[in-house]
């Protein structure tokens, strides 16, 4: 399991993918699989972790130099036969562009889980790539964005344990909005829509690199301290706290957000969530059972005066079974037998010394059939 080198796994903070990559890691080790981590420094798993950067690099999320020296490394050590005692099966990629360019040429079989929406460049270069892996995208609507020539076998949503999230049906009359400070998920307009329905709100999470100036220039001058409040990035169990006893929780977003982990989160705990009908919001919120699909800001202030229907109860069991990790995994397991039957020949430079190492798919252990995931096809 390579997870991004930026950011421990668990996450101190920030960092939906390092909690994706926590859960799949546990379940999968439970299950008796052999699971080697490579991930920032500090990271800790039931799996064996590899650290294979000198320090976690959150200030420089992003950076590819250090996505590049972190995969390069990690596969370096899958090479040299590092990680345990049996070679590797499958390399369970969640890292970005590095990988997937090089991906036919990995130590083992590429599966990679997209965590951003394939658009633009990054949609060309996946058309470009993109079949040198296994490509696992985590919603329909990410899916069915991809460009043409992009693959995509399966769809497999994130995991969230349903336990570790407390529930209040006693909710406070403020509004949440949380994520990372950027235009496209919108806490400008989250303040907008809180003026709006005349409600307090509270705002958390990180100004990452690269938006500095947006947080100075649309945000903060908002913050007042009382209606407006700003509570920094969250973490334990005061994220905890903030998300379960808010009114509601904002996602007034303008991207085709992939996921959303904070959707489900806020569902876990009880708070229904308002968003926009964008990206995989959809699939995560039902219309006027466990939130609002509304368009626009207007529309967002209307639903918030109206969220007496929706009880909590039914926010929470529309997460707790469908986004647990041991559904997550048994569709993994099925794409890791899927990645490993497609291994194709190593080119005969590679099959020096590196042939006998390399299981070939009769070795992979019997397992469930292939269920939603998509059969091999031609290329
Ligand atoms: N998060 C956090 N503290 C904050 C803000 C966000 O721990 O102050 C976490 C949040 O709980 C979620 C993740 O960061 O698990 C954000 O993931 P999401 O999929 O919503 O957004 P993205 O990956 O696009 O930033």
């Amino acid at each position: 399991m390579v997870a991004p080198p930026w950011i421990p796994v668990p996450p101190p903070g920030y960092g939906g993918i390092e909690s994706v990559v926590e859960l799949l890691c546990d379940e999968l080790v439970a299950r008796g699989h052999d699971v080697t981590l490579f991930a920032a420094p500090g990271s800790r798993s039931r799996a064996r972790v590899c650290t294979p950067l000198e320090a976690a690099h959150p200030e420089q999320i992003g950076d590819q130099l250090h996505e590049a020296d972190h995969v390069a490394a990690a596969w370096d050590a899958i090479d040299a036969g590092a990680p345990g005692p049996a070679p590797v099966d499958v390399i369970h990629d969640h890292t970005g562009v590095v990988a997937v360019a090089m991906g036919a040429r990995a130590p083992a079989p590429l599966v990679q889980t997209l965590h951003l929406p394939l658009e633009g460049d990054f949609g060309r270069f996946y058309a470009r790539h993109g079949h040198k892996a296994t490509l696992v995208a985590i919603s329909r609507s990410q899916a069915r964005a991809a460009p043409r020539g992009v693959r995509i076998d399966a769809v497999v949503p994130n995991p969230i344990a349903i336990e570790r999230w407390p529930f209040s049906d006693a909710k406070d009359d403020y509004l949440l909005w949380i994520g990372r400070m950027d235009p496209v998920k919108g806490p400008h307009r989250a303040i907008e829509v809180a003026r709006r329905a005349g409600r307090p709100l509270v705002l958390a999470g990180p100004v990452q690199p690269g938006h500095e100036r947006y947080f100075q220039e649309c945000v903060e001058p908002h913050v007042d301290g009382r209606r407006i409040r700003y509570a920094g990035e969250v973490a334990g169990e005061r994220k905890h706290r903030l998300y379960a006893r808010a009114a509601a929780m904002l996602m007034p977003i303008r991207w085709a957000e992939p996921f959303g982990m904070v959707m489900i989160e806020a569902l876990a705990t009880g708070t229904p969530v308002i968003a926009f009908a964008e990206g995989a919001a959809a699939e995560i919120v039902a219309d006027g059972r466990n939130g609002r699909l509304v368009r626009d800001e207007a529309e967002m202030a209307r639903a918030v005066g109206d969220l007496d229907r929706l009880d909590p109860r039914v926010c929470r069991e529309s997460v707790a079974r469908r986004y647990a990790a041991s559904g997550a995994v048994d569709a993994y397991e099925a794409i890791y037998r899927l990645a490993a039957g497609r291994r194709r020949e190593p080119a005969p430079l590679l099959l020096r010394g590196t042939a006998d190492r390399r299981p070939g798919p009769e070795r992979m252990s019997p397992g469930r059939p292939l269920g939603s995931v998509a059969r091999p096809q031609r290329r």
